[in-house]
């Protein structure tokens, strides 16, 4: 595990915590360019089921940029063209990708274990790559004013912690909403708190179920349905704070409020989901901070800025963060930049990519207060069961689906890769 620091200065270049996607694309980029880099993951594995399955359109095109796309695609997954909507059983077309200027004209559906398990195998062909797993980042080491590494608390999953220092040039904060990193330096963020949270839970598949992965809107409910093969991966949106409210109802009245939107999977409620331990709370938070860098850190993802799962686009844009980071600092970590010339580029990504966060953060507000929360409140015309106009306008000109499909798929100022390959 230890190679690379005992082969080297004693210390990689660059520390990232955290191995979701900004932080495992952001490892591979930089360790294709030549630079010795650690990620350090607090989990043993990648195999958590909360983590959202969409690998956008403008992602797989990162992907072929760097000639990787027709072996990610051995991966098992599932190709969406086109998103559609459920309303009191009505089926309508919201979003066609088949006309994208991209190679995949696809959305896909895959578990993120396996996009990062993928995103892994890729970096270790590259020797200044390592991924510690079970490794804790639990605070900042500093040195005049400036971050210098991380303190790491590893083997704990292991029943056998341990902390150890980790010195580096740049550390990268990637460690998600809850990032120990950028509370740690005490980096100031803005919240834009969230009206909803979303329960996530498993149910089998049966010969007979419709295919696709769906939206379902009914009696003042919203629930999504992800085909995982075998299983739905279910999320179902409540008001935030209602949590408490629905368990105290009853798991049965649950399984009667799945049913009615979703009538597909009665029968199988009770024993895919026979007490509350099978529903995990997820608890949504949209906020971004101030500077998303400090002399020897740069955050990066939802570290940076938490995502609501609102269009499934928190993923693709760590990734595209981590593109970005990559063009902006792989040439100068792989050669023989100061600290001090490393620090002037990091507010720089800031500058780049806080404008397309703004505009998605915006775009994800506005549908949580005016469709989602209206639907969970029984009003609106979705909760009622009428098909809202807009959705009446897609569903009569396909032309006008491109539009939404380009705002999911490709997002605002896309990336392209530009960092070198050593
Ligand atoms: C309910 C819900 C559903 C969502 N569904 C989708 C979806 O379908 N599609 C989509 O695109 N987006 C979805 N999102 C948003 C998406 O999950 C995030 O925007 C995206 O995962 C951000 O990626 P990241 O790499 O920045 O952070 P994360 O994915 O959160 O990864 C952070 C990683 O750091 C690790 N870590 C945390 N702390 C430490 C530490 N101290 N030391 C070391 N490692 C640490 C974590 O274990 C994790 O592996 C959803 C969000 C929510 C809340």
């Amino acid at each position: 595990m230890d190679t690379l620091l005992a082969n080297q200065s004693g210390h990689p270049r660059c520390c990232i915590a955290g191995g979701g996607p900004a932080g495992m694309v952001l490892g591979l980029l930089l360790a294709r360019a030549g630079v010795p880099v650690v990620v350090l993951e607090k989990h043993l594995d990648f195999l958590r089921d909360f983590r959202g399955d969409t690998v956008h359109p403008s992602t797989l095109e990162i992907l072929h940029e760097l000639g990787l796309l027709d072996a990610f695609l051995q991966r098992p997954h599932d190709r969406i063209e086109e998103l559609r909507a459920t309303i009191e059983g009505r089926s309508i077309p919201v979003a066609d990708f088949s006309h994208l200027p991209l190679h995949s004209k696809f959305l896909v559906l895959m578990p993120q274990w396996e996009f990062l398990d993928f995103m892994c195998d890729e970096a270790r062909r590259y020797p200044g790559f390592e991924l510690w797993t079970d490794a804790e980042a639990i605070g900042l080491l500093q040195d005049k004013g400036r971050v210098n590494g991380v303190k790491v608390r590893r083997g704990r999953w292991a029943g056998q912690p341990q902390d150890v220092e980790l010195h580096a040039s740049l550390v990268v904060a990637a460690d998600g909403r809850h990032s120990a990193l950028r509370d740690a330096a005490a980096l100031p963020h803005i919240s834009y708190g969230a009206p909803i949270d979303v329960l996530w839970m498993r149910i089998p598949k049966k010969p007979g179920d419709p295919e696709a992965t769906a939206g379902h809107v009914a009696g003042g409910h919203f629930l999504v349905t992800l085909n995982r093969g075998d299983y739905w991966q279910c999320a179902f949106v409540i008001p935030k704070g209602g949590h408490a409210d629905l368990q105290g109802r009853g798991i049965v009245a649950f399984h009667a409020e799945i049913a009615r939107i979703a009538p597909f999977l009665a029968t199988r409620l009770l024993s895919a989901l026979p007490d509350w331990d099978a529903v995990k709370l997820l608890e949504v938070t949209v906020d971004r901070l101030e500077s998303w860098s400090c002399p020897g850190l740069l955050c990066i993802g939802d570290a940076a800025h938490a995502m609501s799962p609102v269009g499934g686009v928190g993923i693709n844009l760590a990734v595209q963060d981590a593109v970005a980071a990559a063009n902006l600092l792989a040439a100068a970590l792989a050669g023989a930049a100061s600290d001090k010339e490393i620090d002037t580029l990091l507010p720089q990504l800031q500058r780049r990519r806080e404008w397309p966060v703004r505009v998605t953060q915006a775009a994800q507000r506005l549908v949580q207060d005016r469709v989602l929360v209206p639907v969970l409140s029984g009003k609106g015309p979705a909760a009622t069961g009428r098909v809202p106009w807009p959705l009446r306008m897609l569903a009569r000109w396909p032309m006008l689906r491109r539009l939404p499909a380009r705002a999911v798929g490709m997002g605002v100022r896309p990336e392209h890769v530009q960092s070198p390959r050593a």
